[in-house]
């Protein structure tokens, strides 16, 4: 259907390479978009990279470490110098240190935003130009359930996706303009690498996590993929700057 077709496309994602990324990826590669997968670890990059072939779609990996502006700005030049584009940019990569508030030192605090809302910073302001120049552009912030709700061992990954949201919102009224859609999703708790730690690290997070979802499970990466299409589609050309939970309900559960 033309409303979700992505051929023609070029996307970015940021960490696309496992998890909740490459369930994202795979969805908008059989959609018929070109993937630039977009992570630190060159086995997962080149995994992932022979997974969306896989799907039939064109697919590369770019090494990028999104604490370094230098290197989030390569990955958006050599993109358009290899596909002569770029369509969507998901601001997927993200990580967290869990611990009191009162433990973080500064550093760890720093690489914590700067992980997750800097890098979408520095990825969107570097992609701006070429989206604006092809005439469109979609861009998917990666927030959280830590976007709405608090926990004791959250305070800079609360704060960085808190963050992300309300950067989603400003951009999507300054690039409205150049037909720039700016979106944010907010996974509930999905089974990745990223929750496999924090399970080891909180105490009865699984089963309160499995109490607290109406839908009775854990997410999985493959339910990122069809608010991936729709979002990176002209299907959603009026929507931007709106939070979208993909949560099994978690969120509105009294
Ligand atoms: P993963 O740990 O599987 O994925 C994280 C990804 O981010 C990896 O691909 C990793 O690539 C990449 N990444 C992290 N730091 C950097 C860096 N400095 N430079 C480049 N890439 C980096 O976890 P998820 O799939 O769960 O997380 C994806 C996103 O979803 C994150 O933003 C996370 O905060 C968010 N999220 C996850 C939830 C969940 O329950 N799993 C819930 C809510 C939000 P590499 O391995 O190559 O470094």
């Amino acid at each position: 259907m033309e409303l979700f077709d992505l051929t023609g496309r070029v996307a970015v994602i940021t960490g696309g390479n496992g998890g909740i990324g490459l369930g994202m990826a795979k969805g908008m590669a059989t959609a018929g978009a070109t993937i630039v997968v977009a992570g630190r670890d060159a086995k997962k990059n080149a995994a992932a990279v022979k997974e969306l072939e896989g799907l039939g779609a064109v697919a590369s990996a770019i090494a990028v470490d999104v604490l370094k502006e230098d290197s989030c700005r390569a990955l958006i030049a050599d993109t358009v110098k290899a596909y002569g584009r770029l369509d969507i940019l998901v601001n997927n990569a993200g990580m967290s240190i869990r611990k009191q508030p009162e433990q973080y030192t500064l550093d760890e605090w720093r690489t914590v935003l700067d992980s997750n809302l800097t890098s979408a910073f520095l990825c969107s302001h570097a992609a701006y130009p070429a989206m604006k120049q092809g005439g469109r552009g979609k861009i998917v912030n990666i927030g959280s359930m830590m976007s709405i709700f608090g926990a004791p061992f959250a305070a800079a990954y609360a704060a960085s996706k808190g963050g992300m949201v309300q950067m989603t919102k400003a951009m999507a009224t300054a690039w409205a303009k150049d037909n720039i859609q700016v979106n944010a999703i907010l996974p509930g708790w999905i089974d990745t690498a990223l929750t496999r730690r924090a399970r080891q690290e909180v105490q009865g997070l699984h089963e309160s996590v499995l109490k607290r979802t109406p839908a009775g499970r854990w997410g999985i990466p493959d339910d990122f993929a069809g608010i991936a299409v729709f979002l990176a589609a002209t299907a959603s050309d009026f929507i931007t700057g709106a939070a979208i939970t993909v949560d099994g309900g978690f969120s509105v559960q009294g």
